[in-house]
């Protein structure tokens, strides 16, 4: 059968392998398998949470509030904006899908940093339009500004902050020293998938969703339940952005695409910000670890702001070799390789399973 022509080149996105693959190819004891490379929660999320979607779990039968009337009431609370700049979404993938689709098309094109989220490239890709990379991996607003002012036909730019899969992030007066170039009806995506962890490791990458798409109506600001909250089983993000945006992004919206059990779980998480704190807390005092590690034994690492750390080898080491071996020993990590990148991407675990990716990682390197 033949399908649209977009479809030819596109791939599919490669999701971090699960447990149970590892258990099935490689024999290996579920028990003893860590999965660190899909930058969960290792906490899991808040008990209260848990406790909520088993009370609600005999209301499976009933659709759910298509409103989302609690949940938005809580975000609305939780950013200080009206319920009418929000769009809750099956994750904020979901709500970056529905940006992409609103507003690009053939005619134009999509800026990103070479080595960002794989989903920003898919998406752009479904809907035809041009997919412009900058030179550099990791973001660099100069080098965006130049082909911004060089391609009249931009109708989207990504910035990922934190960046996934790098960890990087830029300060916030830098951002908004670049979004004072960008014209009106140019969509900017701030994804701010890692924003907690950014945040609590340092202030100045803060970003506050209502005084951004205040001071720049052409912003919308992506947030997710999957990362700090512990709930990427979930499926709930959200986009948060003026009126008209989240308007026309509603047109794209199927009715009743997230459950009732995971408003609910994101409902409770929000009240639960000790919880996130506590995770935030131990996340960088366990990354430590790995910054002392790589050091130890002599590679490199990007300095990071989220729950994942990206370590980078030199030419006499193969990252996909280190990942193989490592999968072989029941540790699932991400290799870096497809972005053209002789790294891995390892999201921080709890102290125990931190301590056994060291150990493992010794044998399979040294
Ligand atoms: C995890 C992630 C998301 C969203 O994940 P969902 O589970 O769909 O909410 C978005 N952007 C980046 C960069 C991510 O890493």
């Amino acid at each position: 059968m033949k399908f649209n022509a977009v479809l030819d080149n596109l791939k599919i996105y490669e999701a971090g392998k699960p447990i149970e693959l590892v258990v099935r190819e490689y024999g290996i004891d579920s028990k003893d398998v860590i999965k660190l490379a899909s930058n969960e929660n290792p906490r899991g999320c808040s008990p209260k949470v848990i406790e909520a979607v088993q009370k609600d779990a005999s209301k499976m039968n009933l659709y759910p509030d298509d409103s989302m009337y609690e949940l938005k009431e809580g975000l609305a609370k939780r950013f200080n904006v009206g319920s009418k700049n929000i769009i809750i979404g099956a994750g904020s993938d979901q709500v970056i899908s529905f940006a992409v689709h609103a507003k690009s098309n053939p005619n134009t094109a999509v800026l990103m940093a070479r080595t960002t989220f794989a989903m920003y490239e898919i998406y752009t890709r479904q809907t035809g339009a041009k997919i412009l990379k900058t030179p550099s991996h990791t973001h660099n607003l100069p080098e965006m500004l130049e082909m911004y002012q060089q391609n009249k036909d931009i109708s989207i730019i990504f910035l990922c902050l934190p960046n996934n899969p790098l960890g990087e992030c830029l300060d916030t007066k830098d951002i908004e020293a670049f979004l004072e170039k960008i014209n009106q009806d140019t969509l900017v995506i701030i994804d701010g998938a890692y924003q907690e962890y950014g945040s609590f490791k340092d202030k100045n990458k803060a970003i506050n969703p209502k005084e951004l798409i205040k001071k720049y109506p052409n912003t919308i600001y992506m947030g997710t339940f999957s990362k700090a909250y512990g709930l990427g089983g979930m499926r709930c993000g959200y986009g948060i952005a003026q009126a008209d945006i989240i308007e026309a992004l509603h047109k794209l919206r199927a009715p009743f695409n997230i459950t009732n059990l995971s408003l609910k779980a994101a409902i409770v998480a929000l009240q639960d910000e000790a919880f996130v704190q506590k995770c935030m807390a131990e996340n960088f005092q366990e990354m430590k670890r790995y910054e002392v590690f790589a050091k130890e034994l002599g590679f490199d690492f990007i300095d990071s702001y989220t729950n994942f750390i990206t370590l980078e080898f030199d030419n006499s080491k193969k990252s996909s070799d280190i990942a193989e071996k490592l999968l072989k020993k029941g540790i699932i990590v991400r290799n870096l390789g497809a972005y053209d990148m002789n790294a891995i991407r390892v999201t921080i675990g709890t102290p125990e399973q931190n301590s056994r990716f060291f150990e493992l990682f010794r044998t399979v390197y040294m």
